[in-house]
């Protein structure tokens, strides 16, 4: 098995009918959000780019289709070990291309690749059904059968695992896949399709597009009429933008969407553990995932003692690149979302929150973490998802 050089595993075009290719001679960078500077830019392909690889996904699905389970089980558990095998290379592109600290990169490749594992297995357990029929001449029986081409549109904090967990299922039951990876990680999603590559995925199994134009080419994909069904994992609002703009073609869709998870501490809880388990469940990829503890329920008699032990803790946590391995709290995405953070912090301050500790940009985008006091029902992030390394502590006396 041939163990490629970070160098070899870095593309700038979209990945289509097994070619890397551009299809525009303008392109759009990759920064790295630990300093703010580009480190590599892509071909801005954009819908022309969306349109051939739904020509190439619907030309390779006949083929692929009609393969076994096992015998796509094959291609799919060897695409998996690659991407093992390239884990620390993988890892360095995600976090050079999103922030995230390097530990938590690698364990997102094994997280990633586990998926292709899974549905590997699960491709050749696609049983039918046998329904008991109301006459007696009649034998009633269900079949599932892959669908046809399926687009998957992901999200940057997760750049490899989303991607994977969209796909894997789809590549096991025999579908031909078009994704499109948010422009802020495109380079994580074509090193994991050159090592599709050599896995031994027919061209036009796996098509990756890149492109600036999000809006264009997702449409290109919610309208199409040889795209069957739709993947998506991001904000609720494009969610719904991507439903609607389905409905003429009456696409199936899955749809994962974000959320404002509660974190609830009662005082007969081991206020130790619930602080560890709140720094895990708030700090992740500082704040920016879907699973991520948003709003912090903690009862009255626990709740001087809980905040002391918790803020101690958050003022321990390492900011820094994520490269350097000793750091929790890397950068976050972009100036928007460093701009959301510090709106966050402005409106809670206003209406009567507290400041703990941090509140404020450390340099560039990091985002010191941190914790808020006296947080009511008014404030933006009892309602918005905050995607931010901030804990917003409500104070409650009964269940
Ligand atoms: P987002 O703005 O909805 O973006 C998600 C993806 O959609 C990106 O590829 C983005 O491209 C693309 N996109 C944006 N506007 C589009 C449009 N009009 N048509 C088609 N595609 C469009 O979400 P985000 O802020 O990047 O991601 C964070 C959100 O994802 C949070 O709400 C989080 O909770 C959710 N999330 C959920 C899960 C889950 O498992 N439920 C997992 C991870 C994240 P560009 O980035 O290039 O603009």
């Amino acid at each position: 098995m041939d163990t490629y050089s970070f160098d070899e595993l870095i593309f700038s075009s979209s990945y289509i009918g097994g070619e890397f290719k551009k299809f525009s001679d303008k392109v759009f960078p990759v920064n790295n959000p630990a300093n703010s500077e580009k480190w590599a830019e892509v071909s801005d392909d954009g819908v022309e780019g969306v349109e051939k690889a739904i020509e190439e996904a619907k030309e390779a699905y006949p083929e692929w289709a009609s393969l076994t389970a096992k015998e796509r089980a094959e291609v799919l558990e060897k695409w998996n070990d690659l991407i093992l095998a390239h884990k620390e290379t993988l890892a360095q592109i995600m976090t050079l291309e999103s922030g995230k600290p390097i530990k938590e990169s690698r364990g997102e490749v094994e997280y990633g690749s586990s998926f292709i594992k899974w549905f590997a297995e699960e491709g050749k357990r696609t049983y039918g059904d046998i329904i008991p029929t109301p006459s007696a001449d009649k034998r009633i029986l269900t079949i599932k059968q892959p669908i046809g081409v399926v687009g998957a549109i992901t999200p940057w904090n997760f750049p490899l695992a989303m991607i994977t967990r969209k796909i894997a299922p789809a590549l096991a039951a025999g579908c031909t896949v078009v994704v499109r990876p948010s422009e802020q990680t495109p380079l994580t999603a074509l090193a994991i399709a050159r090592l599709s590559k050599d896995a031994g995925f027919p061209k036009g199994v796996i098509n990756i597009c890149m492109g600036s134009d999000s809006s264009g080419m997702g449409k290109a994909i919610c309208e199409s009429e040889v795209v069957k069904k739709i993947s998506f994992t991001g904000s609720t609002r494009v969610g719904q933008i991507l439903m609607s703009q389905s409905s003429d073609t009456l696409k199936k869709m899955s749809l994962e969407l974000g959320g404002n998870a509660p974190f609830i501490v009662f005082k007969d809880a081991d206020l130790d553990k619930a602080v560890e388990g709140l720094i895990a469940a708030k700090f992740r990829n500082s704040g920016q995932t879907c699973v991520c503890v948003n709003r912090i329920f903690i009862q009255d008699e626990v709740f001087d003692e809980f905040t002391k032990k918790f803020v101690k803790k958050v003022r321990e946590l390492k900011i820094g690149p994520g490269m350097e391995e000793e750091n929790h709290i890397g950068p976050l995405i972009h100036e928007d979302a460093v701009k959301k953070a510090e709106n966050f912090v402005k409106d809670a301050l206003k209406k009567g929150g507290e400041l703990l500790t941090g509140g404020e940009v450390e340099t560039g985008q990091f985002f010191k973490p941190t914790v808020i006091s006296k947080a009511t029902e008014e404030m933006n992030f009892f309602r918005e998802e905050t995607f931010s390394p901030i804990a917003p502590l409500f104070k409650f006396s009964s269940e």
